[in-house]
């Protein structure tokens, strides 16, 4: 009897220490604009926060990414710039690089944004986000608009979700900008559910 109350009482000082652990080690968001000035994301970092629930910190980190870059396609190859961050920055930390550069992988003519989830690291560029790279007018509210959804969409893949058939579901794949345009910022319930698991 005494062995027994003594077992359930250390099961519960285990469960007590994980439960403080598993606090200790709760990520935050390392939110990291690339050879770009950090002041006019300050808005992305509070969004972002409050989405995920996850301290964000901004910084900006000046990296020279010529080593990525592809003369024949005029790009930058953007997974070998993810592993060249998740070799400097050995943290815990979810780690979102923001670029304005023209991102690429093998088999797309160019992509919004990548997320290697097992490293939790992922980038996003500006670049293709522009009324002004398409020839339009500047238009500040839908760019930011859009560097929100993309930013919320690779974090997304952070967290295991994948792509989702609901066209206006943050993690519905952007194969173009109206795709992005159409979507909203937010998850749709199911995704949502899903988050909250992890
Ligand atoms: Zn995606
Ligand atoms: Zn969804």
């Amino acid at each position: 009897m005494f062995l027994e109350s003594r077992g359930i009482i250390l099961y519960i000082l285990i469960i007590i220490l994980l439960l403080v652990a598993g606090d200790l080690m709760a990520e935050d968001i390392l939110l990291l604009t690339i050879n770009l000035e950090k002041e006019p994301f300050s808005p992305l970092a509070k969004d972002l926060e409050k989405t995920f629930e996850k301290k964000t910190k901004l910084e900006e980190y000046n990296l020279d990414i010529s080593f990525s870059y592809n003369y024949k396609r005029g790009q930058f190859h953007s997974s070998s710039i993810l592993n060249r961050l998740k070799d400097i920055f050995a943290t815990e930390d979810i780690i979102l690089g923001i670029l304005d550069v023209d991102l690429y992988v093998e088999g797309l003519n160019f992509i919004f944004g990548e997320a290697q989830p097992l490293n939790r690291i992922a980038v996003i560029s500006v670049k293709r986000l522009r009324q002004e790279f398409y020839g339009l007018s500047e238009d500040k509210d839908l760019f930011y608009q859009r560097i929100l959804k993309e930013a919320v969409h690779e974090i997304g893949h952070i967290f295991k979700l994948s792509h989702c058939p609901n066209p206006k579901c943050v993690m519905h794949f952007s194969n173009s900008l109206r795709d992005t345009d159409i979507k909203d910022f937010r998850f749709c319930p199911i995704c949502e559910r899903r988050l909250n698991i992890k």
